[in-house]
């Protein structure tokens, strides 16, 4: 990666297509960069720079009001000099002619062109399914937080038990609501392997949550105002006032694809490691609608996450300016916080492992989030999978009480610079009894995974 210094001569015109961590990311740094650039930024929605990531926190009542989760509002970016446009919905783009066409009819001109258009909901498609909330936009969750607001006395169901339905379902049990969890595999949180996920699927259930697997929604059933009344499925019915469906998320790719940019592999648009289209100059991706490298498996992922569309818009936006940084990819780093439990994961899973065909060993440990004689000390379990006969570590994931979470980070260092378990057990990590404890659990599990080896 080389360090941005120079400034070039900027094309006239920016057109940014989606309003949030990717493409206002962008749009952000190339203004400050090159305050000439005259910046348009067009958002199908309401809001600009908003947490989708803080929605389950809204409806479950932690965060209030809504507008806490906008970073910055329309307003507050055109005061620095940005052209934002909301409720303007890009339909069709002409590569060619360097124009774009949005919903009204109305056609605006560009030089250069960043797509930022995020992930779709891809709702099963059952009748009914169109009254489910998808918790995906700000104000489908304004939505969902009014309806519950205004019936505490019906019960939910959450479609989906990846981490964005298991943050959704405790949001409703922590609204007082019974709640039920339904996903149509054997197991939840499907990103990790099944010994971790049932750890989450124990702290969901010891808050209240009910979790129903091997279950598939077959209808959502409506009473009379086209209000959820119940959920169909093929092990029976379930009472539901509020249903949210979180059963998956495609790359919003349509009207870039149809423009003639690539759709890669992974459904995603492809990109070089500058966040450049594939075979286009001057246009731009990043963010959850873009490919990414990944880092261990030398191919292209989308991964959807919020932290690398806001570093791969800064770098879109450093390079359309004329810095010369590459973006260096993923290695599937997540972290969550389900009821009880921090659950965290870095690198790949025993499973997808396996699935590579991979020959390694796995290991877990369980230890405490502080020395075991202090107040407020909780259990805490990590697990490492690391390549037989190098030792280098795959992959790890960390599950625990408070501050369990972030010992993933130390792992993620570690499986980012290629080390192996034997090294990681000797890394100076620091103690002290309030925080840890002698020896971080990450060292003790490097120990025993080097054992294996
Ligand atoms: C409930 C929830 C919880 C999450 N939790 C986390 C988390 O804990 N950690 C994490 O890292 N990530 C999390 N994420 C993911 C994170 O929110 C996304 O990765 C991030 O928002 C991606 O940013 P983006 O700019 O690429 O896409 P988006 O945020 O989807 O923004 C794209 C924007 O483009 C607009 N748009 C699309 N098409 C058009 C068009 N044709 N014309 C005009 N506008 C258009 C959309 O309206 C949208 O505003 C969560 C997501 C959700 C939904």
């Amino acid at each position: 990666m080389l360090v941005p210094r120079s400034v070039r001569s900027v094309a006239r015109r920016l057109a940014v297509i989606g309003g949030d961590a990717g493409g206002m990311s962008a749009a952000a740094v190339a203004k400050r960069r090159a305050p000439e650039l005259e910046i348009v930024v067009f958002e199908r929605g309401s809001y600009t720079s908003y947490s989708a990531c803080g929605i389950p926190f809204h409806v479950g009542g932690e965060v209030d009001p809504l507008e806490t989760l906008v970073a910055r509002s329309p307003e507050q970016h055109r005061a620095n000099g940005l052209d934002v446009r909301i409720g303007a919905e890009v339909v069709a783009v002409d590569l060619g002619a360097r124009r774009l066409t949005c919903a009204d009819g109305s056609e605006e001109g560009f030089d250069e062109l960043l797509v930022a258009t995020g992930a779709r909901a891809t709702p099963p498609p059952v009748p009914g399914v169109e009254a489910a909330e998808a918790a995906r936009t700000l104000e489908g969750a304004g939505r969902l937080r009014a309806a519950v607001d205004a019936d505490r006395r019906g019960s939910a169901v959450v479609v989906g038990a990846g981490y964005i339905g298991l943050e959704l379902a405790e949001a409703f049990v922590r609204q007082g609501l019974p709640t039920t969890l339904i996903d149509v595999a054997g197991q939840v949180f499907g990103s990790l392997d099944a010994d971790m996920a049932a750890r989450v699927q124990g702290a969901a259930e010891g808050l209240g949550i009910v979790v129903r697997l091997e279950t598939t929604l077959e209808e959502v059933l409506l009473d009379g105002a086209g209000r959820p009344r119940a959920v169909r499925t093929d092990r029976g019915e379930i009472a539901a006032r509020h249903v949210v469906v979180a059963t998956g998320v495609k790359p919003e790719v349509g009207v870039a694809e149809a423009a003639g940019m690539t759709v890669g592999a992974s459904g995603a648009l492809a990109v070089d490691d500058h966040q450049r289209a594939a075979g286009q100059d001057g246009v731009w991706v990043a963010g959850d609608c873009s490919e990414s490298h990944h880092r261990l498996l030398g191919r292209a992922v989308n991964v959807q996450l919020g932290t690398h569309a806001n570093k791969q818009g800064r770098i879109a936006g450093m390079n359309l300016t004329g810095a010369d940084l590459a973006f260096p990819g993923v290695i599937g780093t997540a972290i969550s916080r389900i009821c009880s439990l921090e659950i965290a994961r870095t690198g790949l899973s025993e499973s997808e492992a396996a699935a590579e065909g991979l020959d390694f060993v796995a290991e877990t440990i369980e230890s405490d989030t502080r020395a075991r004689y202090m107040p407020g000390s909780e259990r805490l379990w990590v697990k490492l999978v690391a390549e037989r006969g190098s030792g280098r570590l795959l992959g790890g994931q960390v599950a625990g009480g408070a501050t369990a979470g972030k010992r993933i980070d130390t792992v993620a260092m570690a499986v980012w610079s290629g080390m192996d378990v034997e090294e990681l057990q000797w890394v100076d990590l620091s103690y002290a009894p309030p925080v840890s404890g002698t020896l971080d659990p990450v060292l003790v599990a490097a120990r025993a995974t080097a054992k294996l080896l």
